[in-house]
């Protein structure tokens, strides 16, 4: 059954199909398609409660296929306010000596070794970068496009915790909280309700999951670990594939999907096309992994889960109401504190950390209602269009990769016109 806790915003969907809603039977169970949230053995009695339900029924049923470049989107978000806070990664703060892929590194195992000379900064504050600044960034870059290349990998190298927290609160903040109690039989409700799914299942929970994700045994290009060495010898770890986080979702029917968009940094680049979804100042795809246990693993990385930490269904951040202009009351504070230090165990999380993930939830659940509100989310495509392993640069050394993409765009749209006009001789 759908519940509100006591005292709660938090509206929980429907956690499993446990019985008839009409006549209290266990068998041939059939969801509301109107709204997943009420269970039916069969037509007849869906039709004898239709007329108690139908008020109750309405809902926006976001499919996690379809919306996920906005969560997408948001992780970015949170890797680009680190640039500003000592989270920002030493590779943009000092020159690149050199970068070296397949050398060997200190621990003996074959990797990509990037050598960190002295300060530069090669951000540029409120612009991108010129060319002259990037070459002087990294003078031994075979050319401009792999500069650019080695600086979005350096931005995207940004804090994993934050991100992936930021993010679920912000969809329960907006699409799990509602006026809209649908057991209640006093008021008819005065806004629509709106839920999570994937294809037509709901979703029933989802969270963040800590484990680790190694290269795919039958890829040929595997991902090699990275690691950062700067002039005096001392050695900086890359990004650390054993103890990931990502995030999932969860259905009725018991599929767990994931969404992952924090994989860049490790050498995986599979990206989503932004420009449906006008977060402009994004000419470029937008880094994210997603998919079901039934999809073919395309990655070059696996995902191994540890331990997984639902948001939907923690009932200590049920309590919690998220500002929107500041950065967070004591209570939020304190929970967004815990959690962080919960799914970043062993390690704790810093204080830039908990900044973030505040700051970002409160920029988050902004982005989310406008999405939401403006009923804008319906016009986004059903499947995203993906790029696999293609990097946009900003700026005029991305010009020849933006053309591409623009071909590629242009030339699906004239194949499918082409189809329609097969169909239609
Ligand atoms: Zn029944
Ligand atoms: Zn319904």
């Amino acid at each position: 059954m759908s519940t509100l806790t006591q005292g709660s915003r938090i509206f929980l969907p429907l956690q499993s199909m446990s019985e008839c809603h009409a006549c209290g039977s266990t068998k041939n169970l059939r969801i509301c398609s109107g709204c997943g949230e009420r269970t039916y053995c069969s037509r007849e009695c869906q039709f004898n409660q239709w007329k108690e339900h139908k008020p109750f029924c309405k809902t926006n049923r976001i499919g996690v296929a379809t919306i996920y470049p906005i969560f997408a989107f948001m992780v970015d978000q949170v890797h680009f306010s680190a640039l500003a806070t000592d989270a920002a990664h030493p590779g943009l703060k000092h020159k690149i000596l050199s970068d070296e892929p397949e050398t060997s590194l200190p621990d003996g195992t074959i990797g990509r070794l990037i050598r960190l000379g002295p300060p530069f900064s090669v951000l540029a504050p409120g612009a991108e970068p010129s060319p002259d600044r990037l070459q002087a960034w990294h003078p031994t870059g075979n050319d401009m496009s792999s500069r650019f290349l080695l600086m979005d990998f350096f931005m995207r190298h940004g804090p994993v915790a934050p991100s992936v927290l930021s993010v679920c609160l912000a969809i329960l903040e907006t699409i799990y909280t509602t006026a809209t109690v649908p057991s209640s039989s006093s008021s008819v409700p005065s806004s629509i309700r709106t839920r999570l799914r994937y294809r037509s299942s709901p979703v029933v929970d989802f969270g963040i999951c800590s484990g680790s994700v190694t290269p795919e045994p039958s890829t040929l290009s595997k991902p090699l670990p990275v690691i950062y060495q700067y002039e005096d010898g001392t050695i900086l770890p890359g990004p650390d594939r054993e103890n990931h986080l990502w995030i999932y979702f969860d259905t009725l029917n018991g599929e767990r999907i994931l969404l992952d968009s924090n994989l860049f940094s490790m050498g995986q680049m599979d990206s989503v096309d932004t420009g449906p979804y006008h977060v402009e100042p994004y000419s470029r795809p937008i880094p994210a992994v997603f998919f079901d246990r039934s999809e073919r693993r395309r990655g070059v990385l696996v995902h191994q889960e540890r331990k997984s930490f639902s948001i939907l269904r923690n009932l200590d951040l049920h309590q919690i109401t998220w500002p929107s202009n500041s950065t967070g009351d004591i209570q939020s504070l304190r929970a967004v504190a815990s959690l962080l230090d919960t799914i970043k165990a062993p390690s704790h999380a810093s204080e830039t950390d908990r900044d973030l993930c505040l700051q970002s939830t409160v920029a988050h659940v902004k982005c989310m209602q406008e999405v939401i509100q403006s009923n804008r989310w319906k016009s986004f495509p059903v499947k995203p269009e993906v790029f696999i392993n293609m990097p946009v640069p900003p700026g005029p050394a991305g010009e020849a990769v933006r053309e591409q993409i623009n071909q590629v765009r242009g030339g699906r749209k004239d194949s499918k016109k082409a189809q329609r006009g097969k169909k239609r001789k």
